[in-house]
């Protein structure tokens, strides 16, 4: 049988505004059932608004939000079988893990759960799907961070929501742990099949998360697609800004060529987006380091810069050069594709690319 609903909510047109600012600027989205979703945005973007508005806890001025097939926006929060995870948390310092996970099952307004032996059940089953067996009488307070994130996600999972919202939930973990976590979050969903929507600000994680990314800015979303799209295809300069993993520059068209600050890059059979802006996008990791003087081919697009310096990040280099005006260009070499050559700092290079691995917005 065909399903009835694909998408577990949707919303259409919706507006949240404080004072003269609209936080949120007409929203329409879809979120498809039993997936991961990420959110993306920069800080002040709209995230937490967003997920205030579909929880309950802020009303839309304007527009639709309908939760498996009902209109929901004067639902309030307890009654809509929406789960919110906190970034801090929020959990009662003074009970253990049990405790916290039980407490929201026993005390929710609709169907609270009153049979000790049916919570406790519960409970269990929930601190083994999200892998804290064996501390379930600890206090809060005597588990690690990573734990505690765990704790905050069983407690919102063991009352069974049809979506659960979570507002930069690795925020407040250490790189390492945060990186385990994610893989964690992917796995605890796919055994509960509810809709995951989660913000960040990390596009990173919101890459390496999302089934689907939902890309917001000042208040609209400015791309919704999977991950590879996103990465591959930014349709605006502003989205392929915040991936922060391509070098931009806004110029103008002048034949078959872009015009920007640095002179004019030949054009060749790069993708091409519509945008307010004109401009040029090449990612860090599509550009090679040459010898100042080599020669380039006729598909390639040269640009001369001065190192700087380098970083390496486990698979990775990245080098950072200065353009004739002091912006920084940034070049990725994946250490399992190529070593790029030991550069000398101050010493003059070329950057190059083809330029079919342009984008180019107009
Ligand atoms: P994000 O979570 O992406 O950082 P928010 O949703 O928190 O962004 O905020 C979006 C915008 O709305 C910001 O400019 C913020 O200052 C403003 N804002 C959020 N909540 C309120 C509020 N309760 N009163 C006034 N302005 C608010
Ligand atoms: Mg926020």
């Amino acid at each position: 049988m065909e399903r009835l609903l694909s998408s577990v909510l949707k919303l259409a047109g919706v507006t949240k505004a404080y004072g003269t600012l609209n936080a949120l600027d007409g929203i329409d989205l879809s979120l498809p059932n039993d997936s991961y979703v990420s959110l993306l945005g920069p800080s002040g973007s709209g995230k937490t608004t967003l997920l205030r508005v579909i929880a309950g806890f802020e009303q839309p001025d304007l527009g639709t939000v309908v939760f498996k097939g009902q209109r929901i926006e004067t639902v309030p929060p307890h009654r809509r079988d929406i789960g919110f995870v906190f970034q801090n948390f929020a959990l009662f310092p003074h009970l253990s893990v049990s405790r916290n996970i039980a407490f929201g099952l026993e005390n929710r307004v609709e169907n609270p759960v009153t049979d000790p032996a049916i919570v406790q059940a519960r409970v269990k089953d929930m601190i083994a799907l999200v892998g804290l067996s064996g501390l379930e009488d600890r206090g809060v307070a005597q588990i690690s961070g990573g734990q505690r994130q765990r704790v905050a996600l069983a407690r919102t999972l063991v009352t069974e929501p049809s979506l659960v919202l979570l507002d930069e939930p690795l925020g407040a973990l250490d790189a390492n742990l945060r990186a385990r976590m994610r893989s964690e979050l992917r796995l605890i969903r796919e055994r509960c099949g509810v809709t995951f929507l989660h913000v960040t600000g990390s596009e990173s994680e919101a890459l390496a998360m999302g089934d689907m990314v939902l890309v917001l800015d000042s208040g609209r979303i400015a791309q919704a697609a999977d991950a590879d799209t996103i990465y591959n295809r930014p349709k605006s300069l502003a989205v392929a800004g915040f991936l922060n993993c391509y070098n931009l520059f806004e110029g103008r068209l002048a034949g078959e060529s872009f015009l920007g600050p640095y002179g004019a890059f030949p054009l060749g059979d790069q993708m091409q987006f519509r945008d307010d802006r004109t401009g040029y996008a090449i990612r860090y990791d599509r550009v090679a380091i040459r010898p100042a003087e080599a020669p380039v081919a006729d598909d390639e697009v040269k640009l001369e810069a001065t190192f700087v310096a380098d970083e390496y990040s486990g698979a990775a280099i990245n080098s950072f050069f200065s353009l004739d005006d002091g912006r920084v260009f940034e070049v990725e070499s994946h250490l399992s594709q190529s070593m790029p050559p030991a550069c000398a700092p101050q010493s003059r290079y070329a950057l190059v690319w083809k330029r079919r691995d342009a984008l180019v917005y107009a």
